[in-house]
């Protein structure tokens, strides 16, 4: 069949011209404007010899850059390889080669984020990787980098349509790159099949958008799957106004949700603890609750207690999903039209099928029981891209094995558990962090906490806990509670307050570095 992923913008802009696609600041770009730079963009790389089929990097953060140069790049027939803004040179070096990419481009970033330098760094240290051009936040810009082109200065004087090439719904379309379950950044290469049904599955779970003007808060990167399957591409098909703010800064992020009266915001658990946090008395929540329609989280455990915190401010049940680069990345979502299940990750989309299985791969039945999850459906990746074997550790008899824990109550409603990789073994129990956060999270004085197992002498691992305190509290007063409900092998014996906890770009705890402290 063919298909091409840019089609979803390129519907868009037939239809609604003249809405704005994307606002940062008091820049707004039209359907129309995008679509056209786009375009532009395509018929740049294919002057410059890009072959569909060939890898292009990005490195952008939520810029509308990133939208024009991501379709340009699908509009060319290639495949769109993004890449984490916060990369140094030599992991650039390692992405680009991995993926054979032909070409990248890159912002040129800003003081305390030199993307530019580090990009173009990474460039001469690939020899396969034969253009680079560099994005200037004016187009019109000189390159602040000696011996980079700009992409400004490439697409001058250029105008016209281009064709969109007719690429095959199982061609690749982009390649995420994801540690997956364990070692080295592996590219999940993800077909135009895989995520034109994510995006388009996504818009029936969020409700009838199709006939709304949705306005998004795009906070998460749009570099990982969440932004660029959830909010950018599913926004894209039903024409929404995406509004961007480049690097999550919950007070900024709360002028927005007022100002440009957000409908949609959708983040990672941090995101919205962050937003809770900044509801100081300037703050007109009323004015926010009008607006707000759909939230969305995924990407890690949300703990209910916030779960009912946003509902009591703003009056919006937050709704559940989960999944992985790999799986486009939505497998589950909450059902709305069920009762809300606090706490649960939903049923399986549309297509998509999951199953629990334990260590030898036998399927899992009956209500509670704790498995593996295994998915398989239209959103599963064509495979790690040149991994045959790292794809064949994970893909068995066509399920996709997730290394997520997850128990199914009787009604089919998923539970993380947690992942089996951060499952501590104290003293030959299992011990699920996630159960003890949610512990932490209920008293009153603790405002994010993270559990890891530390090395101990005597029982393997020991439970420690790292908290964020908004009140008076001592490491005492924080066992007590937890032993309090827990039986004696999981309350945490140790527990560490600290200002900040290490995250990704995408706003997930870093469990493995703290397990290193
Ligand atoms: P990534 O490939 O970066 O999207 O990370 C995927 C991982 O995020 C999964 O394997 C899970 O461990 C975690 N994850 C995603 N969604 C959820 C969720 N709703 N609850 C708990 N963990 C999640």
């Amino acid at each position: 069949m063919i298909l091409n992923l840019a089609t979803l913008l390129e519907d868009s802009a037939r239809r609604h011209p003249d809405r704005d696609a994307v606002v940062l600041g008091d820049t707004r770009l039209s359907y129309a404007d995008v679509d056209r730079a786009a375009d532009q963009v395509a018929g740049l790389l294919v002057d410059l010899g890009v072959q569909p089929g060939d890898r292009v990097a990005l490195s952008c953060p939520n810029l509308p850059y990133f939208p024009i140069v991501y379709y340009g790049i699908l509009k060319a027939g290639a495949v769109v390889v993004p890449l984490n803004v916060l990369l140094k040179g030599r992991e650039i070096a390692y992405h680009l080669a991995d993926s054979q990419a032909t070409a990248y481009l890159c912002f040129e970033g800003t003081a305390d984020l030199p993307m530019g330098a580090e990009g173009f760094a990474g460039f001469q240290q690939t020899p396969g990787c034969e253009r680079f051009l560099l994005i200037t936040a004016d187009p019109a810009a000189a390159s602040p980098i000696e011996g980079a082109r700009t992409l400004g200065q490439a697409l001058a004087g250029r105008s016209g349509p281009f064709d969109t090439v007719a690429t095959n719904e199982t061609d690749t379309a982009v390649i995420l790159y994801t540690s997956g379950t364990t070692g080295q950044p592996k590219g999940a290469e993800l077909s135009h099949g895989n995520l034109v049904f994510n995006a388009l599955t996504c818009n029936r779970l969020f409700g009838n958008l199709a006939t709304d003007h949705e306005r998004h808060l795009i906070t998460l990167p749009l570099f990982h799957s969440f932004g660029s399957t959830v909010q950018m591409n599913a926004g894209f098909a039903v024409a929404s106004t995406l509004v961007l703010l480049p690097r999550f800064q919950a007070d900024q992020a709360v002028a927005l949700l007022q100002r440009e009266k957000i409908t949609f915001f959708a983040g990672v658990p941090t995101m919205y603890w962050g937003l809770l946090g900044a509801l100081h008395e300037g703050v007109d929540v009323a004015e926010i609750a009008r607006t707000m329609r759909v939230a969305v989280s995924g990407g890690a455990s949300l703990p209910v207690e916030i779960i009912n915190q946003f509902q009591e401010r703003f009056g919006v049940q937050i709704l559940e999903g989960y999944g992985l680069s790999e799986t486009s990345p939505v497998a589950t979502f909450s059902d709305p039209e069920r009762d809300p299940r606090p706490g649960s990750i939903g049923v399986p989309i549309w297509g998509v099928q999951v199953k629990l299985i334990d260590a030898a791969g036998k399927t899992v039945e009956g209500a509670d029981q704790i498995g593996e999850i295994a998915i398989r459906g239209h959103n599963i990746m064509k495979g790690y891209h040149r991994r045959p074997e790292a794809t064949a550790e994970v893909m068995r008899d066509g399920w996709f094995r997730t290394g997520d824990l997850a128990r199914r109550d009787a009604d089919g409603f998923y539970y993380i558990v947690d992942r089996a990789k951060d499952m501590i073994i104290r003293g030959g129990f299992n011990v699920y962090p996630r159960e003890i956060e949610e512990v932490l999270l209920t008293h009153p004085a603790v405002s994010l906490a993270a559990v890891v197992g530390v090395p101990h002498s005597c029982y393997g691992e020991e439970v420690k806990a790292f908290v964020i305190r908004s009140g008076a509290v001592t490491e005492g007063d924080l066992i007590a509670w937890c032993r309090e409900t827990m039986a004696s092998y999981k309350y945490p014996r140790i527990v560490e307050f600290v200002d900040e906890l290490p995250m990704t770009a995408t706003g997930k705890i870093l469990k493995r570095e703290l397990a290193g402290r």
